[in-house]
């Protein structure tokens, strides 16, 4: 079974009830919808799709709301587009108007550009395939020498070399997609280019607040996990806080490899995921994992490696964009991805975890569930039952390297949803309104794994869970059972540890 979950862009490619059902039976956890492209009707419809399809396959797909951010771009050409030779001389000017481009200059869509720039900084467009020097600043024009020539079109990306752009993370069409995002309900809320934590705290509060006007309490859809895309040179300096602040992270290799240099990126890969995982965070590894797929039913050998390693590194979740949003194979995609990750979950070091091995526990849901992974991956042991409420015992469960999975059974749905982003955590439903006591509790939950033939008799399975499953207690407790002694209604034997 594959632990590392799967992203999916949604777009022109994947739009059809065919294809989106052929994602999710194939292997998508999440979903992805950028608010970058389409319009909203586009993204509700797909949100539906997904939700209605999954609950007919009976599978938990998550959905993925993705804000475009203060993404910069030049505006149109005439013509469409103009070649850039080495040498020449190219003005990028925030007065020019929005059609107006020409192999001399074009508009740009941010008015401070002028401002943010000096003499001898460089800046990087169309995802580094041209690159410009700045010569002189004058008024809002920015004249630059072309560094590195080629076609440049209408909209493509600008970005400054080193980072140091002043535009706010929250724009504008950010609060009104974050709108959208909460009367969609999503599940995940990404937030582009954030600098700080503040970004994220105010698209928590942004989003808290929507959803309370589009559902009256507040809590569907203003629950969702922050993510926090890190595609700025500057919030790797101060990303602690960023971590801190958001739900997970999302290595954004796409806009952080033209700022910092794609041959910084490997390391930085590296640093962010084990960060997140330190501190209890999930991580995405996002952008041209699978590229070539766009055109080819089969992945190159270098893109095997590129996804097995982030596996081996402790990713939770890969992410395919234009692979699946725009590209001629969306499922092929899927596919070659799940059979990757499964591959490389085999590898020792995929299993291996000195998680907080010198540190203390924060809490003691945390405690048991550091406990149970300990347990678990040195004992013969089938499965983990995590009765949860919130998700976080799961989650913390998650961190910690194993080849045990961990069920997430809970009766909140929306919980559910948030879990398919963690690394080995399947979310089960559970309905744990109507259990009286704690033998209870233990026993369905075993009848539940043992319906869905994921645990068979004489197999160990360890159950976590609080004092009063239901109420919303926090975990307190692990207890070891043997499947067959369990479902006997008058035995109570297993290993207690309660
Ligand atoms: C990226 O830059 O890598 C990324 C994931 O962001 P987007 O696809 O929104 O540009």
């Amino acid at each position: 079974m594959r632990r590392t979950k799967i992203l999916a862009t949604l777009g022109p490619s994947s739009d059809s009830p065919r294809i989106i059902e052929g994602l999710i039976k194939v292997g998508v956890d999440v979903v992805r919808l950028n608010f970058s492209h389409g319009e909203p009707e586009d993204h509700i419809r797909r949100a539906r799709t997904v939700r209605r399809i999954a609950a007919r396959l009976g599978r938990y797909v998550g959905v993925l709301g993705d804000l475009q951010g203060p993404k910069i771009r030049v505006e149109r050409f005439r013509e469409g587009r103009v070649q850039l030779r080495n040498g020449q001389r190219f003005t990028l000017d925030s007065s020019l108007g929005r059609r107006a481009g020409n192999a001399d200059r074009v508009g740009v869509t941010y008015a401070p550009l002028a401002g943010d720039v000096s003499p001898g900084d460089t800046l990087v467009l169309d995802d580094g395939r041209i690159v410009l020097e700045v010569l002189e600043v004058e008024g809002t024009a920015v004249h630059t020498r072309v560094a590195v020539g080629g076609v440049l079109s209408d909209n493509k990306g600008i970005n400054l070399r080193g980072g140091g752009l002043s535009a706010p993370a929250i724009t504008d069409k950010d609060r009104r997609d974050i709108e959208l995002a909460a009367q969609i309900g999503v599940d995940f809320l990404a937030v582009s280019f954030p600098r700080r934590a503040d970004d994220l705290h105010l698209a928590r509060s942004l989003l808290r607040e929507a959803a309370r006007k589009a559902t009256g309490d507040g809590a569907a859809g203003g629950e969702a996990s922050i993510v926090a895309k890190v595609e700025r040179a500057e919030a790797l300096e101060l990303i602690d806080e960023i971590v801190e602040a958001s739900d997970a992270i999302m290595v954004a290799r796409g806009d952080l490899g033209v700022e910092i240099g794609d041959a910084e990126l490997p390391a930085v890969q590296k640093e962010l995921i084990s960060r997140a995982r330190e501190a209890n965070r999930a991580v995405i590894t996002a952008t041209q994992m699978m590229e070539s797929m766009i055109d080819n039913p089969i992945p190159t050998r270098a893109e095997v490696f590129d996804v097995a390693n982030a596996v081996m590194d402790g990713t939770d979740a890969v992410m395919l964009s234009a692979e699946s949003a725009a590209g001629h194979y969306p499922v092929q995609a899927v596919r070659a991805m799940a059979e990757i990750c499964e591959k490389a979950e085999q590898h020792p070091r995929a299993r291996r975890s000195k998680h907080r091995i010198d540190q203390q526990f924060e809490s003691l849901d945390e405690a048991v569930a550091m406990a149970t992974m300990y347990t678990a991956n040195h004992l013969d042991v089938k499965a983990i039952a995590a009765l949860t409420e919130s998700g976080r015992t799961p989650m913390w469960m998650s961190r910690i390297s194993s080849g045990i999975p961990i069920y997430a059974l809970s009766s909140h749905e929306r919980t559910r949803a948030r879990l398919t982003m963690y690394r080995g955590v399947y979310p089960v439903a559970y309905d744990s309104t109507r259990l009286t006591n704690s033998s209870e509790a233990n026993r369905t939950a075993v009848e539940i794994l043992a319906g869905q033939a994921i645990v068979d008799e004489g197999d160990l399975v360890v159950i976590t869970k609080g004092d009063v499953v239901g109420a919303g207690s926090h975990t307190n407790s692990m207890k070891i059972v043997r499947v067959g002694d369990w479902l006997s209604p008058n035995s109570e034997a297993g290993g207690e540890a309660e």
